[in-house]
């Protein structure tokens, strides 16, 4: 291990956990109320954080960003997942789609959009897969002809016709560039019959369906993408025909590793409010910190906490360097990661006794909030399929 963390760094957390203290934490419990998807979203904070540069820190420095290596954007993901997972996963889903302007995007493609990236600090980007009928199918990938994307893109002249729907997908309907995988060539696989289009919703054939509700992660929007005979022009192309899934392995590094960060952010926080509960809270005559039942919880929850910090400090750095990175440490630090947080929120919430259960207290959002890293980003299942394979 050959890294340390700069001044640079440095400061760049301690602004992100300013952010989320003082804009994200006062709003954040409230909204996560809100009945309404769209209602909840939090517009306001995500262009303060804008304004601060937090939307465009991914963006190389020589295209207008700050050009945060996938470690920086780990530690500042992390602090605002302390002031609340939806909002950092927002944030984090665009993080992980700049790298579009650096590796796919051509010259044409980058000043079509590039500028207006960078000067309307409501702009977002998502990334569609997911579809009713396949998951799973496209992540380990299980390459069949009939499983996986099914959403097609027939080619028409200089025009592509794509058909089909996507679900689940983060940023979707608040996005202002989505890339799209479509089926291309249905006699093969995913692996080598899927291309990846860039589309802007203003495209005809291009809607929003169902803004779906969920259980935890509620400040971030998920949303079902409608395609009906919806025209692409082939500019709008960004790999070769049918080699989207090769282009995947490029773009999407980091990416397991960057969802792990936040989700320990909300870990932490859940951990932190155990700590404070734990010392104030007084049961048979004394702070019940100090009984050991409940103070080896606390203890199993900071060693779970620093060392999967650990793995994923480590992960993102080798993540920088590709002669370094070893995908299965990506894979499994997400899942690592992910169950550890899950494991500490649910301990938190037991340290606040039958509170922890109130929707009064903060614990109940925390443990909601953790549960979703379980199945975003794949779930942890196809995670440890995929990490088999590099053993
Ligand atoms: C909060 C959230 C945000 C998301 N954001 C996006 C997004 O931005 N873009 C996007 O494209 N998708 C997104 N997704 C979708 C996500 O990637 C999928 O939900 C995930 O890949 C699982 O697919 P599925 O839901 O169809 O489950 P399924 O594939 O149906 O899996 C169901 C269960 O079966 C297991 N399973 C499936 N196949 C196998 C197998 N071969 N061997 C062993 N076990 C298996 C799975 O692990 C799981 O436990 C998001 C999901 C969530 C929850």
């Amino acid at each position: 291990m050959d890294y340390k963390i700069s001044e640079e760094q440095k400061a760049l957390v301690e602004l992100a956990h300013d952010f989320a203290e003082k804009e994200i934490r006062p709003v954040a419990r409230e909204l996560d109320r809100e009945p309404d998807p769209l209602k909840r979203f939090p517009w306001d904070v995500l262009e303060k954080g804008s304004k601060l540069g937090l939307r465009t820190l991914a963006l190389p420095v020589e295209l207008g960003g700050a050009g945060a290596d996938v470690l920086t954007l780990c530690m500042v993901g992390e602090e605002l997942a302390w002031g609340d997972l939806g909002t950092a996963v927002t944030f984090d889903q665009t993080w992980k789609i700049t790298h579009l302007f650096e590796t796919l995007t051509n010259e044409e493609q980058k000043s079509k959009y590039l500028n207006q990236f960078l000067e309307d600090d409501l702009f977002h980007l998502a990334v569609a897969m997911t579809e009713p009928s396949g998951g799973s199918d496209n992540i380990i990938p299980y390459d069949s002809p009939d499983a996986g994307v099914r959403t097609t893109a027939v080619r028409d002249g200089d025009s592509w016709i794509a058909n089909g729907k996507k679900h689940y997908i983060s940023n979707g309907g608040v996005a202002k560039l989505y890339i799209v995988a479509m089926r291309t060539d249905p006699s093969k696989g995913v692996s080598e019959g899927m291309t990846y289009f860039l589309l802007d919703p203003s495209m005809e054939g291009f809607d929003y369906g169902k803004f779906h509700d969920k259980l935890g992660q509620r400040l971030s929007l998920n949303a079902e993408l409608l395609f009906n005979e919806c025209r692409i022009p082939d500019e709008h192309r960004i790999t070769e025909v049918n080699k989207a899934m090769e282009a995947r392995k490029t773009f999407v590094l980091g990416s397991n590793i960057e969802a792990a960060a936040t989700v320990l952010g909300t870990a932490r926080a859940s951990h932190e409010e155990a700590l404070e509960y734990a010392r104030n809270r007084v049961q048979g005559g004394k702070p019940i910190i100090e009984h050991q039942a409940v103070g080896f919880m606390l203890c199993d929850s900071f060693a779970e906490y620093q060392a999967s910090r650990q793995m994923l400090h480590y992960a993102a750095w080798t993540a920088s360097d590709r002669s370094l990175y070893d995908p299965k440490m990506g894979f499994m630090t997400k899942s690592f990661v992910s169950e550890a947080s899950f494991r500490i929120a649910t301990r938190s919430m037991e340290v606040w006794g039958g509170m922890g259960y109130m929707t009064e207290a903060p614990m109940e959002k925390y443990l909601r909030d953790v549960t979703s890293f379980l199945h975003s980003d794949g779930t942890n299942q196809t995670m440890r399929i995929r990490s088999m394979k590099h053993l």
